[in-house]
This record gives C-alpha cells, structure tokens and sequence, in this order.
C-alpha cells in the first residue's frame, strides 16, 4: 500500500544499531553471481545498513538472509555509504518485503504509535514470547518501565496483554565497529577479553546532552546504553580519546550532572555532517 503522507515526508520507523550476521546474495556491477557473509550496522522496518565488500549495483535486486533466524528476503540497494571508516564499503539497503520481519524486531507504524509529541522509542521483549519490538512509549509508561523494570502492554504475538522487559542486543563489538588505532597517551584503562569482544546494550532513546570542553554543547538522542558507556549520533566533531561531558535522562529524572566521558570509535552516519560516536562513561563507582 503506496503510503499517503500529506505535506510532510513521512517519517522512517526508528533505527537500531545492530549487527546482525547475515548471508548476502545476488550479482556485483560486473554480473557475477557471489554470496558473502557479512553483517549489518543499522537496521530499521524499511532496510538498513549493510557491509559488503562486493560492490553492489544501486537498484539492483539482492537477497539478505538473517543467519540468526534463517529468514530471507528481498531487497533493493539503494546507495553505496559515502564514507566508510570499516574499510569494508557500506551499502543502504531496502527491504522489498517489510512484512517479513527479518531482523526478528517488530518496529511498528507510525500509525500504531501514540500520537504525542514525547515518546521515548526503546527495545522491549515479550516476557511469554520473548519477541521484540521497537516501542514507542509515552514519558509515564517509560517511567513505569524504568521503576519496575516491567510493562504490562499488548503483544501481537501472543494476542493477549503480556509484562514486557527491556530487550538487550548484544554488540560484538570486534564485528560492528571499525577496528581503530588506540589512541596513544589517552589514559585509557584496557578493557578486558570480555568487554572487548561483547557489550550488552539497551536500546533507549533518551535525551542526551553533549558538551565538549570548549563549550560547544548539543542535544541528541542515545542509540543504545550499557552500564559503561552509550552510543548517539551528533554533529559535534569529536576525537577518539578525546574527554567530553554528557548528560542523560528526562527532565527532572536525573540531577543535572555532566559525566565525563572518552570518546571511544567514531562513524560517519548517513545524515550530512554528523556521526556516531560511541563513549566510554569515566563516572566513579
Ligand atoms: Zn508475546
């Protein structure tokens, strides 16, 4: 069904940074059939972010299999990322087959969604089913959630009204981000084995405030967040070992208290100008 929006482009569902191993198919510019194994950065309902080192023709037609779940389906390539700091190029992909479901997360239409102005999009997780969705929830229901860890809400899955939880992705750090040179003279502590390899994350997106310590200051909004450390995008230029200030939370949940932070990895992301940045929080205890 063609999609209606009246005046105002209609807005993307809300994307996860995620990376989902998955098994590309289909023919490069040269027309030569390959298969890879790859992965994806970013996902949302409509397609994603995908790393491939066969270069893909735009507009044609490939096939995505989530080696997670063994779905496939179809998709379009739409442009090769202008910048990638992976070394592996980076493609913007569209899913032919929204319906499908391929990366085992529910994103919901907008239409779906509550119509009011603050709604904080976060990962939950059916406690009957275990299924995901990207939910977009009101201030009182995200407080709710954060209080008793739990939120009574409909899952389409089960059809029946089920305690819903945050959902965890789990990044693989090593897979996902660009392998960057350490910084040298940072002071930056050696993660362990364990940190290295994997980082659970909940995916919230919370306001966030970000200054650096020149004084320039923005707003954005978190990605994900781990007891550690958080992810967003910006339009700051920030360096990799650089110490900024960040501040998180609704009005009035947090005192307002600027942590300090490293910048850990930083990627360039498809809107002009900005990037994601992820930081390391250096809050004492
Ligand atoms: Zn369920």
């Amino acid at each position: 069904m063609p999609n209606h929006s009246l005046g105002t482009p209609a807005r993307k569902s809300e994307r996860v940074l995620l990376g989902i191993p998955i098994r590309v198919e289909g023919k490069d510019t040269l027309g030569n059939a390959f298969q890879e194994s790859t992965y994806t950065l970013v996902v949302n309902r409509s397609g994603g972010l995908i790393a491939a080192t066969h270069l893909l023709q735009p507009g044609a037609v490939i096939k995505i299999t989530n080696l997670k779940n063994q779905i496939s389906c179809s998709f379009e390539v739409v442009t090769r990322a202008a910048r990638s700091l992976s070394g592996t190029p980076e493609w913007a992909v569209k899913c032919l087959e929204p319906e499908v479901e391929i990366w085992g997360v529910r994103f919901p239409t907008r239409a779906e969604e509550p119509s009011q102005a603050d709604l904080i999009h976060v990962l939950l997780e059916c406690q009957e089913c275990f299924s995901q969705e990207m939910a977009a929830l009101t201030v009182p229901q995200y407080r709710r959630l954060a209080a008793q860890s739990s939120l009574p809400r409909p899952c389409p899955i089960c059809s029946a009204t089920r305690d819903w939880r945050f959902g965890f992705i789990e990044v693989k750090v090593d897979e996902v981000l660009p392998s960057l040179p350490a910084p040298t003279g940072s002071g930056l502590t050696p993660q362990s084995e364990a940190d290295k390899r994997r980082d659970k994350r909940l995916v919230v997106k919370l306001p966030l405030g970000v200054r650096l310590p020149d004084g320039s200051e923005e707003t954005s909004t978190t990605e994900n967040i781990s007891k550690s450390g958080l992810c967003f995008a910006c339009s700051l230029e920030m360096r990799v070992g650089e110490r900024v200030y960040v501040r998180v939370g609704l009005d009035g949940e947090e005192e307002h208290r600027d942590i300090p932070a490293r910048v850990m990895w930083r990627r360039p992301a498809k809107e002009k100008g900005r990037a994601f940045y992820g930081l390391k929080l250096e809050r004492g205890g």
